[in-house]
């Protein structure tokens, strides 16, 4: 099969599948899908090129560059000689853009999701306590630094069970 048989709707489609193994490297149970930083994927035929489209968390976040060549190395790996990742800082991500899947996700990896966009974060906003404890799900905690290993994450500790844990904030 020659390359120009095949359309840019399966090359688009092929190339979201090897996506879905880009990782966020500071939360590897998170693809770039799910944490909504994936904005786009465009096949553009009369230069042979992919295109990608990403938004970072917030910018300036290192791990950006990460993820930028991680994308490229999977989908050259998968066959996608001309790959190109364009960064979008607008629409600016909000923690709105997590996908229900990887608010469970973060909970399983121990880390306290943001809110769901509804009331709760104007909740949360205000009222950082009823933040719950990823692991006995308390709802007594404290902040014990606003920063943890990343800028994108606070320090918490639960006053029950005393186990710390992140949590990743809402921009
Ligand atoms: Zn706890």
């Amino acid at each position: 099969m020659t390359s120009a048989s095949v359309s840019g709707t399966e090359r688009i489609e092929a190339a979201r599948r090897l996506l879905e193994r880009v990782c966020d490297p500071e939360i590897p149970v998170l693809t770039v899908a799910d944490l909504g930083i994936l904005r786009d994927v465009r096949w553009l035929e009369e230069e042979q090129l992919l295109e990608v489209v990403i938004t970072p968390t917030y910018s300036g976040c290192p791990a950006m560059d990460v993820i930028a060549l991680n994308i490229r190395a999977v989908l050259q790996q998968g066959g996608f000689e001309h790959v190109r990742v364009i960064t979008a800082l607008s629409p600016a991500w909000t923690t709105d853009w997590l996908s229900s899947e990887a608010r469970e996700k973060l909970r399983a990896f121990g880390i306290a999701p943001p809110a769901e966009p509804t009331a709760d974060k104007r909740a949360l906003l205000g009222e950082r306590r009823i933040l719950q404890c990823p692991h006995c799900h308390s709802a007594n905690t404290e902040m014990i630094a606003p920063f943890a290993s990343t800028a994108c994450k606070a320090m918490f500790r639960c006053l029950d069970c005393l186990e710390p844990f992140e949590y990743f904030k809402c921009h």
